[in-house]
């Protein structure tokens, strides 16, 4: 898919949040669950790991399976796969005494898997989620939780008494969720708010009838009061008391949307074709529309609203699944949430500037400490050399073939291929990558690494 096309729709069915595709769900038992493990399964060594695909139904039936060289023969949506230990859909870790998830193995085997520096650091919690996402159509406009926030909403939800499960809950794990994004094609989204003079005059421009107040009212007063209000007016209209305004909206933003040249603006027909009648429709017009260019990589801390259009992305985020949705979904969505959660103080398009670290290496490390991307391309005559130390790391192979070293008392030679996936525990002082290959590693950085974080311009 290049810049500028649209990826075409999978079927629209309904299907429920966590299938399984794979084999991994049955192996995951062999290992022994809920026991105190045995001497076979020690993770002191680097281990294959298997992963669960999750089958969203905004998820592209082609491009995780034409990435990573997997059969999809029923054609379902693949939308994430998820790399890491959330209980949600933890990963297979392949040990000498069979598979075992790796959030058991982590429970298991703290000091080997995690390391102690990373146990001090973040306790013994596994310090990220990794994922590929591949989104075929828009997903909901969101916002992620900080510590506190994540903290004290689980806490409510639990005295609530909504089940982990229940589509109503907002918070379904204690943690915040700072997220990266990373594009492998082109990847766009809406991030972040827009400069609220900027809003007002689309706005104005947009619905001249009948967002001509909103407009005047923001551009009196433009500071993060003004937004608010102006968010909060919009998302009021998703109820069946909208209805009617929200159709006169929509209709007129479709009609007048073609003749204003404005970036991003073009989205809201597109937007429209999977959620007629949804208000979020509109955000184009509010919210910073970014194509982000394949190797260029964002930053979201918490409080930024975004909601990713379409493309094949990495993602890397704290070990989370709090989502608060604010429009664009049939799932749950709340407001009220919403309007506490969103940081209407920042514009919230931060790229992560790429920094090459050696031959072979490209880091992009956000300013949370817990979670750091690089990009791996080795060839004949190039090849990787890690000197891992501060703790755990997943590697994932997406193009060629090659050999994984580990050094050590008992050194080992692992074939790596598309696809293929590794737990490096905190266990392994270091190894290598050679052959032909594009990898990438999901790792937790040195605390001296995370000071370095660009602000770039909102596109
Ligand atoms: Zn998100």
């Amino acid at each position: 898919m290049g810049c500028g096309t649209i990826a075409s729709s999978p079927s629209g069915r309904g299907v429920p949040d966590a299938i399984i595709i794979g084999q991994i769900a049955e192996k995951f038992t062999a290992g022994g669950r809920g026991g105190k493990g045995n001497d076979m399964e020690t993770p002191d060594r680097i281990l294959r790991l298997r992963h669960r695909i999750l089958d969203y139904d905004w998820g592209s039936p082609t491009a995780i399976a034409d990435l990573l060289g997997i059969a999809n023969p029923d054609g379902k949506p693949m939308a994430e796969l998820w790399m890491g230990a959330h209980p949600k859909a933890p990963s297979a870790v392949e040990t000498a005494a069979g598979w075992i998830g790796l959030d058991e193995l982590t429970r298991r085997h703290p000091d080997l898997v995690l390391g102690p520096a990373l146990r001090r650091r973040f306790g013994d919690a596994f310090p990220f989620l990794f994922k590929v996402i591949a989104a075929a159509r828009p997903l909901s406009i969101q916002v992620h939780p900080d510590a506190a926030q994540a903290a004290r909403g689980f806490a409510r939800e639990n005295r609530a008494g909504l089940p982990l499960d229940s589509p109503r809950r907002n918070y379904r794990d204690p943690n915040p969720k700072p997220e990266l994004i990373y594009a492998c094609g082109c990847f766009r989204l809406l991030c972040g708010l827009r400069d609220a003079r900027k809003t007002a005059e689309l706005l104005g421009r947009l619905c001249p009838s009948g967002l001509m107040d909103e407009a005047a009212q923001l551009a009196a007063d433009p500071g993060r009061e003004g937004l608010k209000r102006l968010v909060a007016g919009l998302l009021a209209l998703s109820g069946d008391e909208g209805r009617e305004r929200r159709r006169d909206l929509i209709a007129e933003a479709l009609a007048q949307s073609p003749r204003l040249n404005e970036p991003g603006l073009g989205w809201i027909a597109h937007l429209a074709r999977f959620f007629p009648d949804d208000i979020g429709v509109l955000a184009p017009a509010w919210m910073n529309p970014v194509i982000l260019e394949p190797g260029r990589a964002l930053f979201l801390p918490p409080g930024t609203l975004h909601a990713y259009v379409d493309g094949l992305g990495i993602e890397l985020m704290a070990d989370s699944d709090n989502v608060i949705r604010g429009g664009l979904t049939p799932k749950h969505v709340d407001a009220a949430e919403l309007l506490a959660t969103i940081d209407f103080a920042q514009s919230g398009v931060h790229e992560i500037a790429p920094e090459p670290a050696g031959a072979c290496e490209t880091r992009y490390v956000p300013p949370v400490g817990r979670f750091a991307l690089s990009v791996i391309r080795t060839r004949p005559g190039a090849s990787f050399r890690c000197e891992s130390g501060e703790g755990v790391e997943i590697l994932l192979c997406m193009e060629g073939e090659g050999v994984l070293e580990e050094a050590g008392a008992s050194p080992r030679r692992l074939a790596v291929s598309r696809g293929a996936s590794f737990l490096v525990p905190a266990a392994v002082s270091s190894y290598a990558l050679s052959g032909e290959l594009l990898a990438f590693r999901a790792f937790v950085p040195q605390p001296v690494e995370v000071n370095r974080f660009s602000f770039p311009h909102a596109t």
